[in-house]
């Protein structure tokens, strides 16, 4: 017999099982992983960016500076030119106006032309609806340039006409050495001409800008003419500059912006150019990149989810199902569902085999218990458990059986001449004569002390008549352990003729052995309602 299966003890709280938690770790992992990678590359292309951004700059500003250098040092050498044409053509009005239109239009550099004689006479100018001919020169620089032998470029300035300008210079000195004046042309800071196209016309279209400081801080040019004017010398990359230092910075412009600044000076002038982007606008586009990442990864990342879900699964479920076997017991049926039971990894399969193992084992030991809670420990007969149980098994089916009761005549007599022990061997040599004479499907067992049952299943009270009585011959015809003649009583009865309940039955028997005794023992009686009929006496 196999023990019940276990009722499934109650959960205290509901916990998460091992498929959800492979789940969260995997997810766990992946999601982190993959943050991970995006952040670290966002990070290094972030540096990247703004380092490329930097260097870009500052070459661009560098290379503005040198242009701007350049095509001021172009327009000095052309008035250079026109300054030793003019040397000796002073005095030759027509030519004077002649080389200062010439000047202007076509190096294109200039803005206006202005010839001025030593004395301070303007002699012409280009073009000609200024109307300065014939005027005295006005401004201070005007008249410092008068005892000025070498070229100058002038400080920006607001003119007369209230443009933002520079003017550049060149002295007009004849073969002797004498200063006969100077020839000059203003360049508009904030119109159209060759140093504006060079430095409004820069590379990128994409919200980085140029512009230009003076020596003192103050723009001079800005893509935005509402800057131009304003100073702006507190800012760290044009106190550089205006020292005369090139480079690089990251900074924050005054208006809180974080900027990449390239920047490098006009050795000539002192200027400073400042080539800047937003460090914002620079990153945008990583920002975008970073989004369009994340947007690729998503069908890796719902197949990676759709895997997890999959393998977690298959590592939980043989798990699972051992466990919901488990809780049915030792039952032939449990062990045959864990026996199916697909272990697909090696855990599984210990855990597989070590749970079979163990409800085998379990199951031997219950059965061994079992068997051992029913049978009688001196005769090897099933005892008064195993007795009724029997008789319950016959209840529930209904089974029709004969009942042989016996007992030891006199044993108490034997046991006080030859011992107990003696007594014992014979208890053990009549129940070896009751096993060798019954067949497979009866019960023999010890009821206790010297008395014994039989129970025949399917076995007419005749039949068992005849049975006990063979018995009986057998006892006292077959030697003993106490070497002389041993007899034994039996009664009989059967169910249902006998009694119509099973637990009547014994009852009836017993009555039907007392008879047995009553009639002198050694004989057997067949249960009759009344009276008992002697079957036979010695
Ligand atoms: P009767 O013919 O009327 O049955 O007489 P009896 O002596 O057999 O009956 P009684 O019930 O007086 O005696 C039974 C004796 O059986 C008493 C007891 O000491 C002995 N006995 C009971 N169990 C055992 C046992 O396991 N071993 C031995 N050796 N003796 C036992
Ligand atoms: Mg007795
Ligand atoms: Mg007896």
């Amino acid at each position: 017999m196999s023990a019940q299966p276990c009722k499934p003890l109650p959960e205290r709280s509901p916990k998460i099982g091992l498929g959800g938690l492979i789940l969260l770790l995997a997810l766990g992992s992946v999601l982190l992983t993959m943050a991970n990678a995006l952040y670290s590359s966002y990070r290094v292309q972030r540096d990247l960016l703004i380092r490329n951004t930097l260097e870009a700059n500052r070459v661009y500003a560098a290379k503005l500076a040198q242009s701007t250098g350049a095509h001021l040092e172009s327009t000095m050498q052309q008035l250079a030119y026109s300054a030793g044409l003019l040397a000796a053509a002073m005095d030759n009005p027509a030519r004077v106006d002649e080389e200062a239109e010439r000047l202007r239009l076509q190096t294109r550099s200039l803005n206006s032309v202005a010839i001025v004689r030593q004395d301070g006479m303007v002699l012409s100018v280009s073009p000609a609806a200024l109307r300065r001919s014939g005027q005295s020169v006005k401004t201070d620089w005007g008249h410092t340039l008068l005892s000025t032998r070498t070229p100058a470029i002038s400080e920006p300035f607001t003119s007369a006409s209230g443009r933002l300008i520079i003017f550049i210079s060149h002295p007009i000195i004849n073969a002797e050495g004498r200063l006969l004046g100077y020839v000059g042309g203003t360049i508009y800071l904030n119109a159209k001409n060759l140093l504006h196209e060079i430095l409004d016309n820069h590379y990128y279209r994409d919200s980085s800008y140029v512009y230009v400081v003076d020596r003192k801080g103050t723009v001079i040019f800005h893509p935005d003419d509402t800057h131009v004017g304003k100073s702006i010398f507190k800012n760290s990359v044009v106190l550089a500059v205006t020292s005369g230092a090139a480079g690089a910075q990251q900074i924050l412009n005054q208006y809180g912006v974080e900027m990449l600044a390239g920047y490098a000076p006009v050795a000539s002038t002192g200027w400073g150019i400042v080539a800047q982007r937003s460090t914002q606008a620079t990153l945008a586009d990583l920002n975008d990149l970073v989004l369009v990442t994340f947007g690729n990864s998503i069908p890796i990342l719902l197949l990676s989810l759709v895997f997890i879900l999959w393998f977690s699964r298959w590592i939980s479920r043989p798990l699972g199902q051992l466990a919901d076997d488990a809780r049915m017991g030792t039952t032939p049926d449990g062990m045959a569902r864990i026996e199916r039971i697909q272990a697909r990894y090696v855990e599984a399969d210990r855990l597989k085999k070590a749970l079979l193992r163990g409800m085998s084992l379990t199951s031997s030991k219950l059965d061994r218990l079992n068997h051992e809670s029913i049978t009688d420990a001196l005769t090897g007969l099933r005892n008064r458990r195993g007795l009724d149980n029997a008789l319950s098994l016959y209840e529930l089916g209904g089974q029709s059986f004969a009942v042989i009761t016996l007992d030891v005549d006199h044993f108490k007599s034997i046991n006080d001449r030859y011992g107990h022990d003696v007594g014992d061997e014979v208890l053990t040599h009549i129940a070896s004569l009751m096993r060798a004479g019954s067949r497979g499907g009866d019960m023999t067992c010890r009821n206790g002390g010297e008395e014994f049952v039989i129970l025949l299943p399917g076995t007419t009270a005749d039949n068992a008549f005849l049975i006990a009585e063979r018995l009986r011959e057998a006892v006292e015809k077959t030697p003993n352990p106490t070497g002389g003649v041993v007899t034994v009583s039996l009664g009989v009865a059967h169910f249902p003729s006998s009694a119509e309940e099973v637990g009547e039955v014994l009852k009836k028997s017993d009555i039907a052995l007392y008879q047995a005794k009553r009639n002198g023992r050694n004989n057997t009686v067949r249960y009759q309602p009344e009276p008992a009929v002697q079957a036979d006496s010695p």
